[in-house]
């Protein structure tokens, strides 16, 4: 039997817009086609950001929650929501804002962010350790599979330290996002170094941005690990060519895994590896 590997797409975002790439999915609509096509071609894990009316970041719970319904009425793919903030970016005081999706709505999986960076030359990422504490309760007392996303070396220490003391449960799910301006360069020898520090035990995923991503991508199966592909990382599909869907982005990452043997992970065989119980 083919080994298997888990898809996760990564749809939206915070930063792209339809002026950069035109098939991006903003409303909640777009964003649970987007997220169907994703489940046809292979993926079984979505992750998910929303968009309010003017494609701007937000928290809102009520547009998550009618995404939500929306994509699990027509697949079982597992729902990944973003904790990353709204377009205010005054994170300080807004961390109820931040965790409620998580309280309220239940999803498998939530983004866990270890640590806070200077974001794409622009703006604080900010993530403070009460943040990180508050959302680490919430996340365990809702049962949602916390997924740490590592934009750069020093948040390994980070996640390390808070799987010491209880603020992320194990067993441990990593996604090193390689080559983000701010963070960490993708780089084979990076992900390599990170690989390397991962605690025994933990299953992990990884995506480069943009001329990095294949190569990032082939790094990652012969490692051992799961993907993470998406209109959120690459507009593009390949240089100067826009991609046109997540579809396009996860078929494209279904065929590689093919070519060597192994085959894209069904939602319940994800659940399965990831340790995840079905709601
Ligand atoms: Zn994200």
């Amino acid at each position: 039997m083919p080994e298997k590997r888990i898809i996760c797409a990564a749809l939206t975002g915070n930063w792209g817009s339809k002026k950069d790439n035109p098939a991006l999915p903003v409303t909640p609509e777009e964003i649970a086609d987007a997220a169907y096509e994703a489940y046809c071609e292979g993926a079984a894990v979505v992750h998910v950001h929303m968009r309010d009316e003017h494609e701007l970041p937000t928290m809102n719970v009520d547009r998550f929650r009618y995404c939500i319904e929306l994509i699990r009425s027509r697949c079982d793919i597992i729902i990944n929501l973003t904790s990353s903030g709204d377009h205010t970016f005054e994170t300080i005081g807004a961390y109820d804002v931040r965790c409620a999706p998580f309280a309220e709505l239940k999803p498998e999986m939530g983004s866990f962010d270890c640590g806070s960076m200077n974001w794409m030359h622009t703006t604080i990422f900010e993530n403070h350790p009460m943040f990180l504490e508050m959302l680490g309760a919430v996340m365990i007392e809702a049962g949602v599979k916390q997924e740490i996303e590592i934009f750069d070396t020093g948040m390994m220490g980070t996640a390390l330290h808070y799987i010491k003391n209880g603020v992320i449960k194990e067993p441990s799910h990593f996604q090193f996002v390689l080559g983000c301006p701010g963070g960490i360069d993708a780089t084979v020898e990076n992900l390599a170094f990170l690989h390397r520090r991962l605690p025994e035990g933990a299953t992990w995923s990884a995506t480069g941005i943009g001329s990095s991503h294949i190569p990032i991508l082939l790094t990652t199966l012969a490692l051992g690990g799961h993907l993470r592909v998406g209109l959120e990382d690459n507009l593009f599909y390949e240089k100067g060519v826009l991609a046109k869907s997540n579809g396009q982005l996860v078929g494209r990452a279904r065929e590689i895994m093919r070519l060597v043997g192994m085959e894209p992970a069904t939602p319940d065989e994800a659940r399965e590896m990831l340790g995840i119980r079905s709601k």
